[in-house]
């Protein structure tokens, strides 16, 4: 993949700066319990990356130091860290709102069954993978058997009352597109999800978050393995929203590495970009050091960002640029009920 990188490094997007800092995102370890296609981290059971104490035990402080309102836990499985579960309670006692990517599947892992639990009691927003709401779509994408184990698993945080209206448990699902298009309407196959996953399975959430596939690590290699990876470049540029430059998530958010490093955002961090400043700058920095109206380092696989309703950690940016999206109609493959 990093073939792909003098490539994407020569852009022309747009240089952005960084707003307030609210968010620190950090990658506690590319260890996971699958090994997903679209992976942009190329996790994996056999990844021994992991962050070590003394760094996990830096994060509260710099989230004291700089003021932070959320931390969002990613990985790899962020459950399978060893401190994990210090991590969130020392976040929590600060007052943080706390984010677990969480896939679902590591709820059944041995050791883990009592994570939701440990979730809901430490009232953990889960951000959860579901690529569609088809057997089929899921187990291409994440493994054979994940779409069943994901169910039971948004059944299990259901009965803890997580998507429940009034439980102060936050359940958001994340949707990627199977193939090389950008997400449909956000809004449109929310009320997709939620009635398919009712109907069938009484399972509800609170949100549908729609990302777009970065053209990086597995997914990059995939299209280039396929003579995809043009095409997939020209339709983000082609679909290109200015308006989402202000909402893009690097702009009040700070992505750490399970070394420490600083990137502006989780892809910067997968493609070796790291934050702009002098040498390889570090989580200790942020004690000390505001990092407001720096410059962000921008590439062109940032176009992923931007295109259409544009996308971001968060979902899509806007809705006001959704009309991009049936304009390009021809590059979609709307998900299909089975
Ligand atoms: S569950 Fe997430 S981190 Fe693990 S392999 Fe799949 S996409 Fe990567
Ligand atoms: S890829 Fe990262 S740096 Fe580029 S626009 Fe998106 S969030 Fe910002």
């Amino acid at each position: 993949m990093h073939a792909t990188l003098p490539l994407l490094q020569h852009t022309q997007f747009p240089p952005l700066r960084r707003n307030a800092l609210e968010i620190l995102q950090v990658n506690l370890g590319y260890k996971c319990n699958m090994s997903c296609v679209h992976c942009h981290v190329n996790a994996g059971p056999s990844r021994t990356e992991m962050m070590e104490r003394s760094l996990i035990e830096l994060i509260p402080e710099v989230l004291i130091a700089r003021n932070l309102h959320t931390l969002d836990l990613t990985g790899g499985a962020p459950e399978l860290h060893e401190d994990f579960r210090w991590l969130v309670g020392e976040a929590r006692k600060q007052g943080c709102k706390v984010i677990d990517r969480c896939n679902l599947t590591i709820l059944f892992e041995p050791g883990q069954e009592d994570l939701a639990e440990f979730l809901a009691a430490n009232q953990v927003e889960v951000v959860a993978s579901l690529p569609c709401y088809s057997l089929e779509n899921v187990d291409k994408q994440r493994g054979k058997g994940a779409f069943d184990k994901s169910i039971l698993g948004l059944q299990k945080l259901n009965a803890l009352g997580y998507g429940k209206p009034g439980s102060g448990l936050t359940l958001n699902l994340v949707y990627n597109p199977q193939d090389a298009s950008l997400p449909p309407n956000q809004a449109t196959l929310q009320a997709d999800y939620q009635r398919e996953l009712f109907e069938h399975f009484g399972i509800v959430f609170d949100q549908l978050l729609a990302i777009a596939n970065m053209p990086i690590q597995r997914f990059g290699s995939m299209l280039i393995s396929k003579g995809k990876f043009n095409d997939y470049m020209c339709l983000l540029h082609e679909n290109f929203a200015a308006a989402n430059l202000e909402t893009v998530m690097c702009r009040n958010l700070v992505s750490v590495d399970w070394q420490g490093y600083l990137y502006d955002c989780d892809f910067n961090q997968q493609l070796g970009l790291p934050t702009p400043g002098q040498g390889r700058p570090h989580l200790k920095e942020l004690l000390h050091h505001d990092i407001r109206d720096q410059a962000i380092r921008v590439a062109d696989h940032c176009y992923g960002c931007t295109a259409g309703q544009g996308s971001s950690c968060g979902g899509a940016i806007s809705s006001k640029n959704n009309q991009l999206i049936t304009n390009h109609s021809s590059h979609l493959q709307m998900v299909t009920l089975k």
